[in-house]
């Protein structure tokens, strides 16, 4: 009686949670339980699902095999979709990154600095050399600085434009391997950098924004002060005519 209840506890519970793998009560099985508890004691465990039973493993061999033939065209749901392409890129992903490193500490970093260091480290990021090279999107590839191409090692390393922010925040020489392979620290240091660039960018666009609305306000000013002394000038002559 007691492995009875466990096996339908393990079928049901199963079946519920892969039908929405959030639901995490047996509400359907929650009322018969109750029922039996005033009876009987009952201990509720839950199963492996192969655990060694011939018939299971059997099964999850067959299943295996099936999934490997050719499958019918037939119409999958959103979620369901979702989920083989989302594995169908991992298999990808990780035949093309075989030698895939778990231990780097790019994976413990927080999802912003993740994305920073990535783009740095690939390349694919806004910077002219590879939004010039690739996309012929600004003038050049130039720095501003205009003393090397704008990429990775020029902004981690050489860009005078960063010297300050950089000695503050690598005051001792550190290389370029340091800077993107390094420790968690190092590369938190790589990213903090970055986002100080970005916010002086920012910054500075701002200031331009801001000077050339204080401009275009001056100028309207002084072309309505002009306008205005015109009309003044205008009324003027009409009286003096007037007077004659
Ligand atoms: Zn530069």
């Amino acid at each position: 009686m007691h492995l009875i209840l466990v096996k339908v506890y393990s079928i049901r519970g199963a079946y519920l949670q892969r039908q929405n793998p959030r639901q995490k009560d047996l509400g359907a099985l929650e009322a018969p339980l109750t029922n039996l508890t005033a009876v009987k004691a009952l201990t509720l465990q839950w199963v492996p699902a192969h655990c060694g039973i011939h018939g299971n493993e059997e099964a999850d061999h067959l299943a295996k095999e099936a999934g490997q033939l050719e499958q019918n065209d037939k119409q999958v749901s959103y979620s369901e979709e979702k989920a083989i392409i989302k594995s169908l890129l991992r298999r990808k992903w990780k035949q093309q990154h075989p030698d895939l490193n778990k231990t780097d500490s790019y994976h413990h970093l927080s999802r912003p600095d993740q994305v920073i260091v990535l783009r740095l480290r690939t390349g694919h990021n806004r910077m002219n050399s590879h939004m010039y090279k690739k996309f012929k999107i600004g003038e050049s590839e130039m720095c501003p600085c205009a003393e090397g191409e704008m990429n990775t090692e020029h902004l981690l390393q050489h860009c005078t434009l960063h010297s300050t922010a950089r000695k503050e925040i690598w005051p001792d020489e550190t290389s370029l391997r340091e800077k993107l392979q390094g420790d968690l620290g190092a590369l938190q240091r790589t990213a903090s950098f970055k986002e100080e660039e970005k916010k002086k960018k920012k910054k500075k666009k701002k200031k331009k924004k801001k000077k050339k609305k204080k401009k275009k306000k001056k100028k309207k000013k002084k072309k309505k002060k002009k306008k205005k002394k015109k009309k003044k000038k205008k009324k003027k002559n009409v009286n003096i005519k007037r007077a004659t």
